[in-house]
């Protein structure tokens, strides 16, 4: 039990369930738009088409064009079609990259954003925008980013890749990892974070065997919410700077940058705050946090090493170098040497010691 703490409220409206798509024109409405533009990636512009049909004389066309880590040229060319379309709102339907981008234009335009994710990146819940401009990522938090309704159709997440289940649990479960020990911390996190993490637990294993399962989709979107409102009202530390450091700087792919890192940022600061970290072990098993983190990566498929995403040995002490150049919050202090050790045994996949 937490002795103090701070409980800042949550602002956004969640609509959780299946065929809730269905139910966007009256969240649309309820919101007072009668004007929205849809939102997607090229790769679901079929899904946001259909998205636009049900919204009927609401939707006044779809933007098709959200890529990953949110570059500002993309938004300079979603901001005019949104101007020009006369909309007040953005709907994002689909993974962090649309969010993000639906994030941008509402920042810039004051829009409100309506968000139906498909994966469980967990940009949905949060008040963090990151975005690409020459080349250089930088993320900021503002309350004007965070979506005003978050609409979740588990019927959405049956088409997720089983690659992209893995890794973006692993994204998710890296929130719920680094809410534990966040100096902000307070218990309805808390319960989130551990309700999510057994979740997951309990159901990757079945999506992995049968993508289309529903129950275990239910479960796991579910967690991911958890883990998103995790990442959306407390501080993140070490492992979210990392990988923002291989993804901003190395072009890593975002999930698979975070399920990589994770077992490795976990046991660093295990050493430093084993209680706080005890629920991952509880959950995972495995003798440590690390260790069963690293377990559960190995057993559902998942990368486990930096090597394997193509990053060169050579650029671990470059990487090093970006990740200590500023000063911030972390349990176990941060210093080059230790640092540098966790990225070779990240780079080699070997299983953190315990
Ligand atoms: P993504 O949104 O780039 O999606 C990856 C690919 O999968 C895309 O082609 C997408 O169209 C496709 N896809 C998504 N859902 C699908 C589904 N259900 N079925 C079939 N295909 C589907 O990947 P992501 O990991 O969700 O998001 C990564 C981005 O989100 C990064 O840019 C990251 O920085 C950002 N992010 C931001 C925050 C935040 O709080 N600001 C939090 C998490 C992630």
């Amino acid at each position: 039990m937490m002795d103090n703490f701070i409980f800042p409220g949550l602002t956004t409206r969640v609509v959780f369930g299946a065929g809730t798509l269905s139910r966007t024109p009256e969240e649309v409405r309820r919101l007072g738009h009668a004007k929205v533009l849809v939102l997607s990636t090229p790769h679901q512009k079929a899904d946001g088409e259909k998205l636009a049909e049900i919204l009927g004389g609401l939707a006044t066309g779809i933007f098709a064009g959200a890529t990953m880590h949110t570059p500002v040229e993309v938004t300079e060319v979603a901001i005019e079609a949104f101007r020009a379309s006369g909309a007040s709102a953005v709907v994002n339907l689909g993974g962090g990259s649309t969010t993000g981008l639906g994030k941008a234009i509402a920042i810039r335009t004051g829009a409100d954003q309506l968000v139906i994710p498909t994966t469980y990146a967990g940009s949905e819940m949060t008040d963090i925008l990151g975005e690409t401009a020459a080349g250089e990522k930088t993320t900021r938090r503002s309350p004007d980013v965070r979506p005003e309704t978050v609409i979740y159709d588990v019927d959405l997440t049956l088409s997720l890749p089983v690659e992209l289940t893995v890794t973006s649990a692993m994204n998710a479960i890296a929130h719920a990892m680094e809410a534990l020990y966040a100096p902000d911390r307070n218990p309805v996190i808390e319960l989130m974070c551990k309700d999510a993490m057994v979740s997951f637990h309990h159901d990757i294993p079945r999506l992995i065997e049968d993508p289309r399962n529903h129950a275990a989709r239910a479960k796991a979107l579910y967690a991911a919410w958890c883990c998103s409102t995790a990442l959306g009202h407390v501080s993140m530390a070490l492992h979210h700077k990392l990988a923002h450091v291989f993804g901003g700087s190395f072009g890593t792919p975002h999930a698979e940058t975070h399920a990589v890192l994770l077992p490795y940022t976990t046991a660093i600061n295990e050493q430093a705050v084993p209680d706080l970290l005890r629920p991952i072990a509880d959950t995972f098993g495995g003798g440590s946090a690390g260790g069963g983190l690293w377990d559960f990566a190995k057993s559902i498929g998942c990368p486990t090493s930096l090597r394997a995403m193509d990053i060169q040995e050579a650029d671990l002490d470059r990487a090093t170098a970006i990740a200590v150049k500023n000063a911030y919050t972390n349990p176990r202090a941060i210093e080059p040497g230790s640092i540098r050790e966790l990225l070779q045994a990240a780079w080699e996949g070997r299983r953190p010691e315990g």
